[in-house]
């Protein structure tokens, strides 16, 4: 079986991936692309970002939602292949709430997904 997903991720981005072997396999290997519905699960804005990260000798892959900040991370199936996790809203860091704090979480957000603040990198 042959797969081929083809998905926008945001404005200057599309992705196209091609997948083949059995029906299982391709559907695994596909799965998170397939479940991502082109846009934030949470503020429904179509620019997002798919990033990796390294921390411990493993690999996060990720989207990203430029907007809002928030994530939803790919997990790895243990015979190949990724899926989706559920988006998660992004938490700023401790001491800013209200409505007041929200330009600055998207900011930081921001400077997150640029590397602009690797020293305070939270663990998986
Ligand atoms: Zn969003």
């Amino acid at each position: 079986m042959k797969l081929e997903v083809t998905k926008k991720i945001n404005e200057g981005t599309v992705i196209k991936a091609e997948f083949e072997g059995k029906m299982g396999q391709v559907l695994r290997g596909a799965n998170a692309l397939l479940a991502f519905k082109g846009k934030c699960d949470l503020c429904q804005d179509n620019q997002c970002l798919l990033q990796v990260k390294s921390a411990k000798g493993f690999e996060f892959i990720e989207f990203v939602c430029t907007s809002c900040g928030a994530r939803a991370q790919w997990g790895q199936y243990k015979d190949g292949g990724y899926f989706l996790k559920q988006w998660e809203k992004y938490v700023p860091k401790e001491g800013a709430q209200g409505s007041q704090q929200k330009d600055n979480a998207v900011i930081e957000a921001a400077l997150d997904i640029m590397g602009g603040k690797l020293e305070e990198e939270v663990p998986f």
